[in-house]
C-alpha cells in the first residue's frame, strides 16, 4: 500500500461531514503548478447553517470555490468544494458551514494559521514572498488570528500594569504617539492594549477596554510623568500604588545632561577651545551609568571631570542620583531625594534644576517605588518597550496604523490561539 496525500490529510485534518475525494497535481509543461484537493460532503450528514451551526434542509448547490491551503513541498495547494446552501428556519437561505473556511475569505483556516505564525518570525512582506501570496493575505490571516485571540483572552489576575507612550511615525504631533498598556506581573508580561495618541482620552479608552473589573483589581500601576496619564490613573485606579518607572527617571536625567553637554560643547567650539570637540564625542560615555564606564572612556571621563566643565558637574549630579535606588526604606530615600534636589537647585545648571523641580513635584510617586518593595520589576516596562521597537522596526512595511496594531498584539499580546488539528509550522 502506497502513501497517499489523502491519507496524510485524513490524519492531520479530518472534517466531520466531509470527505477528501481526490488529490490532483496540475502540471504546466513538466513543472508542478498546483495541487488541488477536492472535498465532498458526506452523503449521510446534513449541511449546517453557517450562522448558527444547526443542521438545516438543503436548498441548492453553488459552483465550486477554492481556498488556498498550506503548500506541500513548495507547490501551491488548494481545497476545492462546491458549497451547498441551506434553508435555516431562523436565518433563511444561507451558505453551509465549512470547517476549513471563515466568512468570504479565499484562504483556508489552516493556511491562515500557517501565515499568521510565520508572520511572527518574518516580516509580513517576507512571509508573503516566501509562501507566494500577497501582503494582504498575510494581513488578513493575522487579523483573524488576533481577533480570535482578543475575543478569547482572559484578563484575570492582572495586578500590575505599566502605561507608556511610544513614538510611532514622524514628528511630534499627537498622532505620532501610541499609548500602550502592559501587564507587568511576575508570571505574565504582555501587551494588553494599544491605542492612538497620548491624551487623557486615549488612556481612558484603554482602561475602558480592559474593563471595570480589571481596573478595580489593580494593585500597582507603573508609568512615566506624563501629566495626562497621572491624572487619569489617580482618578481611575486610586486604590493601586502608583509607581514612577525607574528607567523614565534615568531618561529624564540623561536628557538634561545631554542638553548641558550640547550647549557647552557649542559654546566652547565657538570660542575655538579643543575641549569643545572632545565634549562633542562624549555623548554615550556620559549617558552610561558611572560604574559602567571603563578603560579609555574612564580616562576621558576623568579628564573631563578635572577640566571643571559644567558638563562634568552635571554628570556628577546625574551619577549621584543613582544612589537613590539603593535605599531600602522610604524614609531614607526621601531624605536622599531632598538632599539631591537641594544640591541640584544650587548647581546653577538650568536643565538639572528643572529635573530637580520635576522630581520634587512628584516626590510621593517617586517614593512609591520603595513602598512597592520590589514587587515591581524595574526592567519590565523598558523590556516591553524595546520589544515594541523591534516589531515596529521590522514591520517597516506597515502601511496603516491598523496593521501595526495587529502586529503588536500578535507579537506581544500572548493571545490564546484558535484551535487547530495540526500545526503546520
Ligand atoms: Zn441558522
Amino acid at each position: 500500500m502506497q502513501l497517499q496525500v489523502k491519507t496524510i490529510l485524513n490524519c492531520i485534518q479530518h472534517f466531520v461531514g466531509f470527505v477528501y475525494k481526490e488529490v490532483r497535481l496540475v502540471r504546466h509543461g513538466d513543472k508542478a503548478k498546483r495541487i488541488e484537493i477536492r472535498l465532498e460532503a458526506h452523503s449521510g450528514v446534513p449541511a449546517k447553517c453557517s450562522k448558527c451551526g444547526r443542521p438545516a434542509a438543503g436548498y441548492d448547490r453553488q459552483k465550486e470555490r477554492r481556498w488556498l491551503f498550506v503548500p506541500l513541498w513548495g507547490i501551491d495547494s488548494y481545497l476545492l468544494y462546491a458549497p451547498r446552501r441551506v434553508e435555516c428556519p431562523e436565518h433563511g437561505v444561507v451558505v453551509e458551514q465549512m470547517p476549513w473556511s471563515r466568512g468570504k475569505s479565499g484562504i483556508s483556516i489552516a493556511m491562515m494559521w500557517f501565515l499568521a505564525l510565520w508572520a511572527r518570525r518574518l516580516s509580513w512582506l517576507e512571509t508573503a514572498r516566501v509562501f507566494r501570496t500577497s501582503w494582504e493575505a498575510v494581513c488578513r490571516s493575522v487579523e483573524w488570528f488576533v481577533r480570535w485571540g482578543l475575543e478569547h483572552r482572559e484578563l484575570v489576575g492582572v495586578q500590575a500594569i505599566g502605561i507608556d507612550e511610544i513614538h510611532w511615525g514622524k514628528g511630534k504631533r499627537a498622532e505620532s504617539f501610541l499609548t500602550v498598556i502592559y501587564q507587568i506581573d511576575q508570571g505574565c508580561r504582555r501587551l494588553l492594549w494599544v491605542g492612538k495618541g497620548r491624551s487623557k482620552a486615549a488612556l481612558l479608552r484603554g482602561l475602558a477596554a480592559l474593563g471595570q473589573g480589571v481596573v478595580a483589581g489593580l494593585r500597582f500601576v507603573c508609568s512615566d510623568m506624563w501629566q495626562p496619564y497621572l491624572a487619569v490613573i489617580a482618578a481611575q485606579a486610586g486604590q493601586a500604588l502608583h509607581v514612577l518607572d525607574r528607567f523614565h527617571i534615568t531618561g529624564l536625567l540623561n536628557q538634561a545632561l545631554d542638553r548641558v553637554r550640547r550647549a557647552e560643547s557649542g559654546r566652547l567650539r565657538a570660542a575655538g577651545s579643543p575641549a569643545g570637540q572632545r565634549l562633542k564625542k562624549m555623548r554615550w560615555k556620559l549617558l552610561c551609568r558611572g560604574g559602567r564606564v571603563r578603560g579609555r572612556a574612564r580616562v576621558q571621563l576623568g579628564r573631563l571631570l578635572r577640566a571643571k566643565l559644567v558638563t562634568a558637574r552635571a554628570w556628577a549630579l546625574k551619577d549621584l542620583f543613582e544612589h537613590f535606588w539603593t535605599y531600602r526604606s522610604v524614609w531614607g530615600a526621601g531624605r536622599f531625594l531632598e538632599f539631591w534636589t537641594w544640591r541640584a537647585l544650587r548647581s546653577r545648571i538650568k536643565p538639572m534644576m528643572q529635573v530637580a523641580r520635576t522630581l520634587r513635584a512628584h516626590r510621593e510617586l517617586m517614593l512609591n517605588w520603595f513602598r512597592a518593595k520590589g514587587e515591581i520589576s524595574a526592567g519590565a516596562v523598558e523590556g516591553l518597550n524595546n520589544k515594541i521597537r523591534v516589531v515596529t522596526r521590522r514591520s517597516y512595511g506597515f502601511r496603516t496604523y491598523r496593521a501595526m496594531e495587529l502586529a503588536l498584539y500578535h507579537n506581544l499580546g500572548r493571545l490564546p490561539e484558535p484551535p487547530c488539528t495540526h500545526r503546520f509550522c
